[in-house]
């Protein structure tokens, strides 16, 4: 069936590549020239050009997304036994770094049209012991900020952003003013990994705050607690962002608008295909979020998803469940509680292939693929 169209793939980064492999080759071999692995150039470069497109005082970049978040706890100085409240609907890096630090992982459950977390349900978790807030930006459209800060005012506590899916992503708050995800809490993690929306190839990450001080320790941190060579104030870590991938990302960069918007005009169709459809839900868009769409997410309702997921599979498409486990039956992470929206979220999204490079006829192969599908399965039933 599938023979005059390119191989769908959940995200294409050799056609990404191809389209500014002369640029990035170059870059590269002139960086093995020159042997400058570490700290070169071209990591202050993109760090400045980061921070102009951000709008945001300070980028620091590090080694990976999780150790992002990790460094902006200690930065912050939270201690072992303080509580951080987070999502229990995402990926789990969020949680692992607050454990690993000692911190208390406090799971709380996310809003079911966004897939954020619901600030109704961060404000009941509070204690006295709380410290921070760490909202993640999930599938690329940014959590309800306003609200988020608001509590956190009132309560005096943190928010560390996790926009590892939201690079680029805008958020209005109701006075009308724009920010850029990861830019309005204390402190934003980002992760550069491969697949995400600004990906290098290999590993990267950055830390975002407008706070001088933050900045600094961040810095230092990220340099074995350094203040100056050969004298350690804190206990860092070893975590820093290399040439090659910095100066891929400072390429990349330039097209990160033009990747989400492609990533955008590739949502409206999978929208236009399954409006009103009985069995699938699209994604819901906030009015105050842009939505940059790391992942396009549908709820199924009413069909097995794994039935449409092997379906798929057969017809060569793609598909992946972000994510099918809530985070508190993590073995790793269990917690008491009640968590209906996160759960039933995990029985029933199903991701489908998003990314910049797919064609119109691969749109509509896939479309027309998962509602011929859904037929199928509903006929058998
Ligand atoms: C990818 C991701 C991370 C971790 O990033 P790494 O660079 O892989 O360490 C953290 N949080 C979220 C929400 C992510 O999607």
């Amino acid at each position: 069936m599938q023979t005059a169209i390119a191989p769908i793939r959940m995200v294409d980064l050799i056609g990404q590549y191809q389209k500014i492999k002369p640029q990035i080759d170059q870059a590269l071999l002139d960086i093995m020239d020159r042997a400058a692995f570490i700290n070169g150039p071209e990591v202050k470069q993109f760090q400045a050009n980061l921070e102009k497109y951000l709008d945001v005082k300070h980028v620091i970049p590090c080694a990976n997304g999780t150790d992002a978040l990790q460094i902006c706890m200690m930065a912050l100085g939270l201690q072992p036994g303080d509580e951080v409240i987070t999502a229990c609907f995402t990926y789990v890096a969020t949680a692992e770094v607050i454990a690993l630090l000692g911190l208390k992982p406090i799971l709380v459950d996310v809003d079911p049209m966004t897939f954020n977390i619901d600030p109704a349900k961060i404000e009941a978790a509070i204690t006295p012991k709380t410290k921070a807030i760490v909202p993640i930006h999930l599938f690329g459209q940014c959590a309800d900020m306003e609200a988020i800060i608001n509590i956190a005012k009132r309560h005096n506590l943190y928010i560390i952003e996790d926009t590892a899916q939201a690079i680029g992503s805008d958020y209005t708050f109701t006075d009308g003013h724009t920010s850029k995800a990861g830019t309005m809490g204390q402190m934003g993690a980002t992760s550069f990994f491969p697949s995400k929306n600004l990906g290098c190839f290999g590993d990267g990450g950055a830390i975002f705050t407008n706070d001088d001080e933050l900045a600094n320790k961040a810095r230092m941190i990220c340099n074995h607690g350094q203040s100056r060579l050969y004298y350690h104030d804190e206990i860092g870590v070893n975590s820093r962002l290399d040439t090659m991938q910095a100066a891929i990302l400072d390429i990349k960069l330039k097209h990160l608008d033009e990747y989400n918007t492609a990533r955008r005009n590739a949502a409206n169709y999978y929208d236009t295909a399954f409006a009103n459809h009985p069995n699938l839900k699209a994604p819901h868009r906030a009015k105050n979020s842009t939505h940059v769409f790391h992942q396009y997410t549908l709820q199924t309702c009413g069909i097995d998803r794994n039935e449409l997921k092997k379906y798929l599979a057969e017809n060569q498409i793609p598909a992946m469940i972000y994510y099918p486990v809530p985070l508190n039956h993590q073995k790793a992470y269990l917690q008491d509680g009640s968590f209906p929206i996160t759960e039933q979220l995990c029985n029933c999204v199903i991701s489908l292939p998003m990314h910049s490079e797919l064609t119109e006829e691969q749109l509509s192969y896939i479309t027309n693929t998962v509602l011929n599908s859904i037929k199928t399965i509903v006929n058998s039933n």
